[in-house]
């Protein structure tokens, strides 16, 4: 009787241990799965506009793919993102290592962080940099002297690895343009606007003893089939204030508007105010957002959701949705997907913990019942 119970206590061990591998590798495969998971629904086809917001969580990591397949990557992620960023942008976009355009919206870690490593991997036709000096000498070297240093501590322009960057960037001896002075991109069927800031605003809002990078976002729009792409940065009041000065009255009638949430979604510096929202009237939304935002900022921030739902936008954020694709096809109509965001890690480590304790009891039941029942005599 003693050597059929040892030989059931075998298999039933052996069976856990076998189901435990089979959980480890379905956990391995998910995870690695998931940045590309939206790749299932999305293909690129030809003549489509499209945005993606890589789920990078705390941070902007943008791609537009233009209909006449040039490429714009609007913000890198912050540092540590390359790994996520890197694979998205060569197994589901499958790009080439020359890309037309790199836009940096504002000197914050969270959106230049990883341009030192893109930079070393991919070449850019031209770059589009917030219109502040770095503490790169090369930088004042080079650039025109009419530059203004911006604060913002160890994240902002003043750090070192933006320096560092500025640095890569003048590596790359490409055409940069100061985001204050961008002409508009008129590509084929489509229009890239560049709305702020201009060279006024960033010498006002930088002038001060506490300038505020997020003041400088740049706010542009594409144009494509009557339908606009708006996209903000880290936008603020201010920021909106001098967008909604800068495009004309009627510029948003009778087109549908789908937009790049301001500042992940944040109801601080009067980010993602009703005024702006009421001017553009967006039909979807997407919010860059990650866990350390919502545990650290609540971001994206309830008010902040519920003034873009208020004017009729459907809302996605990374943190809840992954990926997230905006597509405008060349017949005009609008699609959207979403990645794979759910975090099954927890699920797998519990699956694991439960058939390790099942082992334990297997082996260790008997003493654990007598143990109980000592305890409770
Ligand atoms: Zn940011």
């Amino acid at each position: 009787m003693k050597k059929q119970t040892t030989k059931t206590k075998i298999w039933l061990t052996v069976f856990c241990v076998f189901a435990m591998v089979i959980v480890g590798v379905c956990w391995h495969f998910k995870v690695a799965e998931k940045i590309v998971s939206s790749a299932e629904a999305w293909k690129l086809d030809s003549g489509e506009l499209s945005l993606h917001a890589i789920n990078v969580g705390s941070g902007d990591a943008l791609v537009v793919i233009l209909p006449d397949r040039k490429t714009m990557l609007i913000d890198t992620g912050d540092n540590g993102e390359y790994k996520t960023t890197k694979k998205y942008y060569s197994e589901v976009l499958k790009l080439g290592k020359t890309l037309d355009y790199l836009v940096i919206t504002h000197p914050h870690s969270d959106h230049f962080g990883e341009g030192t490593e893109l930079l070393a991997d991919y070449d850019f036709g031209e770059i589009f940099l917030p219109f502040v000096d770095s503490i790169n000498s090369a930088d004042d070297e080079a650039n025109n002297g009419g530059k203004l240093p911006v604060a913002g501590g160890t994240a902002g322009a003043n750090s070192k690895s933006y320096g560092a960057f500025i640095g890569a960037v003048y590596a790359e001896q490409t055409k940069i343009t100061y985001l204050d002075d961008a002409a508009p991109i008129l590509g084929d069927g489509y229009t890239i606007t560049f709305w702020t800031p201009n060279v006024e605003y960033v010498r006002d809002h930088i002038d001060g003893s506490n300038p505020n990078p997020n003041d400088i976002s740049a706010m542009m729009t594409i144009e494509y089939k009557n339908k606009v792409f708006v996209l903000t940065g880290d936008a603020t009041g201010d920021d909106e204030a001098a967008f909604m000065s800068a495009v004309p009255e009627n510029f948003f009638n009778g087109k549908d508007v789908y937009l790049k949430v301001a500042h992940h979604g944040s109801n601080t510096e009067k980010s993602n105010g009703a005024a702006f929202l009421n001017f553009i009237k967006p039909k979807y939304a997407m919010i860059s957002a990650g866990k350390k935002d919502k545990k650290d900022y609540g971001l994206p921030s309830e008010a902040a959701v519920s003034r873009i739902e208020a004017v009729g936008a459907v809302v996605f954020a990374t943190l809840n949705n992954g990926n997230i694709v905006f597509e405008v096809s060349p017949n005009g109509t609008f699609a959207y997907y979403l990645g794979e965001a759910v975090d099954v890690s927890g699920a797998y480590i519990g699956l694991i913990v439960v058939l390790g304790l099942s082992i334990l009891y297997i082996w260790l039941g008997k003493t654990a019942r007598i143990t109980r029942s000592a305890l409770f005599r």
